[in-house]
């Protein structure tokens, strides 16, 4: 009862965070016996209303909760420009979703500051700060309901019209036309199963229909066959469009999208710079790019 009242965000928002997580149960044993460490602002500011979003971790050091003597991450300085397109690439555990779950206040930093275009988040009434940011994340969830609902479910007021434009832009569009009933078609556990690559243009076409400021991706690790792979490209490419994007990145043709790449390693940044300069400098990063990207 104390999630839903209070700190730690909507049951919908808990909900999300429990399914986004690996370990569903565990991370659900937390949450349930977190302190309600995210508190509202007593007054908060109202956002600045720009065209484009700036990004800025300052010093940013974290440790989760459950292991206080373990910094996830460690001075973290990353000013990311408004529009610009950032891929965080690295092996796992090199807090790269840690930086997510900062941005989106579902954990304080334990040093330093978050802004978003100048204005540190904490000053943010959550609902603002969470309504301007869309996530397509790792393994998206897809409900038992018909895939128009399915994609609604990013802006639940959006009109018909706008879900499919939403699902055209995404590169959704075609594979759920030919569903049995089309858009009416059941997705989920009790209908239509779907492909990886056909799930998480479901997910992106949801983040584009959301008309958020900032975008993060948390990208599949899973193979996808080449068809797929072209299709999550276009789709991915139409949702960063106008946007400020972060995108934890294990394909080398997604990195080819961005404009610049940060290299995570052990909590900290350890390289930054175009997929180029990177390959020349012989790096993490390149060593990383000759396994796909790691994890
Ligand atoms: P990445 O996304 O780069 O693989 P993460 O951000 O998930 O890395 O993890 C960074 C570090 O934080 C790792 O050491 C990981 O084990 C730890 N970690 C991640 N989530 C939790 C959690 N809920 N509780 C405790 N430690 C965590
Ligand atoms: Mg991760």
């Amino acid at each position: 009862a104390a999630l839903v009242a209070g700190g730690a965000g909507t049951l919908a928002e808990v909900w999300g965070d429990v399914m986004r997580a690996g370990g569903a149960t565990e991370r659900l044993l937390e949450l349930l016996h977190a302190e309600p460490a995210i508190r509202e602002p007593a007054v908060p500011q109202p956002p600045l209303r720009a065209a484009q979003v700036g990004i800025a971790f300052d010093h940013v050091v974290f440790s989760y909760p459950a292991r206080p003597t373990v910094r996830a991450l460690d001075d973290v300085c990353l000013e990311i420009a408004p529009g610009e397109r950032v891929a965080l690439v690295g092996p796992s555990g090199a807090g790269k979703t840690t930086l997510f779950q900062l941005l989106l206040r579902y954990y304080e930093v334990s040093g330093g500051c978050i802004r978003l275009n100048g204005q540190d988040i904490r000053a943010l009434a959550l609902h603002e700060l969470r309504g301007d940011i869309a996530i397509v994340p790792q393994d998206p969830v897809i409900f038992s309901a018909s895939a128009l609902e399915n994609i609604r479910y990013g802006r639940p007021d959006a009109r018909d019209d706008e879900v499919v434009a939403a699902a055209r832009a995404a590169a959704a569009d075609e594979f759920i036309a030919r569903l049995p009933e089309g858009y009416a078609t059941f997705l989920g556990e009790r209908g239509t199963r779907l492909s990886g690559g056909q799930r998480q243009r479901i997910a992106i076409a949801r983040a584009i229909l959301k008309g958020a400021h900032v975008l993060l991706l948390d990208e599949a690790t899973s193979a996808l066959d080449a068809e797929s792979e072209i299709l999550v490209q276009q789709g991915l490419a139409a949702a960063m469009q106008g946007r400020t994007t972060l995108i934890i990145a294990h394909r080398l043709a997604t990195v080819q999208q961005v404009d610049r790449i940060v290299v995570m390693e052990e909590g900290r940044i350890v390289e930054t710079g175009t997929p180029a300069d990177l390959r020349l400098r012989g790096g993490l990063y390149s060593r990383l790019a000759d396994l796909q990207l790691s994890s």
